[in-house]
């Protein structure tokens, strides 16, 4: 049996990359398919997609760090399903620079979306889970939350944070039948790293035990199998995906 049949599941930032992938593979797996970015365009399109495998499909358009917005994203999809099992915090956003030069605009933004967002909808869905007994949260964090990254002390410490309220939340709510764990990719070759310069490319891969960049599919792979009937003893967990890079 597909692992979400008849669920109704909610993605954060599922307008393109890892986002995306995850919100079409849920739906293939039976779920109906609540699709959330900043980005109308993105949005639309990846529900058409989702729509378009047979299932439900919302297109919501909203920036995750307003906490408000986040409450109104979450209700429409409320109202129409009467409720969303499964929500995966994937909207992220990288502002690099050293310390020194880094501005306090970069530090806020970042902060906001990556760890402010995950708190905004994981605080309009738990209860809604907590009163059904049934819950998945994924919260997307990354190897640099465990190892940090010159560069990005601002996103390192937006997915230590991550990690931290994965951790926490795990505990208030195991006993209602709702699991928290977070999912921290190593480099993972989408939008966000071909960014970076080749150079800096290259010697990422070289930090790399497996001596390749990770694929969305291989995210993917680790969000579906969190979210399946399979993982319900497994809460407040990190699942590194890196190819070896931090163990
Ligand atoms: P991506 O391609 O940049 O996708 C992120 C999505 O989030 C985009 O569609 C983006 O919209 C959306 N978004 C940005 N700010 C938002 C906001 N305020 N509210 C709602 N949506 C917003 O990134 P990705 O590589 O797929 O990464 C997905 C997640 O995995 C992120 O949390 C990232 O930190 C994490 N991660 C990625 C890697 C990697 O190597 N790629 C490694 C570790 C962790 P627009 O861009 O259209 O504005």
């Amino acid at each position: 049996m597909a692992i979400a049949e008849g669920r109704v599941a909610l993605v954060t930032g599922a307008g393109q990359g890892i986002g995306r992938a995850i919100a079409l593979a849920l739906a293939g797996e039976g779920a109906d398919v609540a699709v959330t970015d900043v980005n109308p365009s993105g949005a639309e399109e990846a529900a058409a997609a989702v729509a378009a495998a047979g299932r439900k499909s919302w297109a919501l358009t909203g920036d995750v760090s307003d906490f408000g917005a986040a409450r109104e994203m979450t209700e429409k999809v409320l109202q129409d399903s009467g409720r969303i099992d499964i929500l995966v915090n994937n909207a992220g956003i990288t502002r690099d620079g050293l310390l020194m030069r880094m501005k306090e605009q970069d530090w806020d933004s970042v902060l906001a979306v990556n760890l402010k967002g995950g708190f905004n909808f994981c605080r309009a869905v738990v209860p809604g889970m907590v009163k059904r007994r049934w819950g998945r949260i994924i919260n997307m964090s990354s190897v640099v939350g465990v190892m940090g990254n010159a560069g990005q002390v601002n996103y390192a410490a937006s997915k230590a944070g991550l990690i931290g309220l994965t951790k926490s939340l795990a505990r208030e709510v195991a006993v209602r039948g709702v699991t928290v764990n977070a999912v921290a990719p190593g480099f993972i070759d989408t939008a966000m790293t071909q960014a970076l310069p080749e150079k800096v490319r290259m010697a990422l891969q070289q930090q790399i035990p497996a001596g390749k960049l990770g694929q969305v599919e291989d995210v993917v792979a680790a969000t579906l199998f969190l979210a399946s009937p399979g993982a319900g003893y497994i809460t407040g967990q990190v699942l590194h995906v890196n190819g070896g890079m931090y163990t």
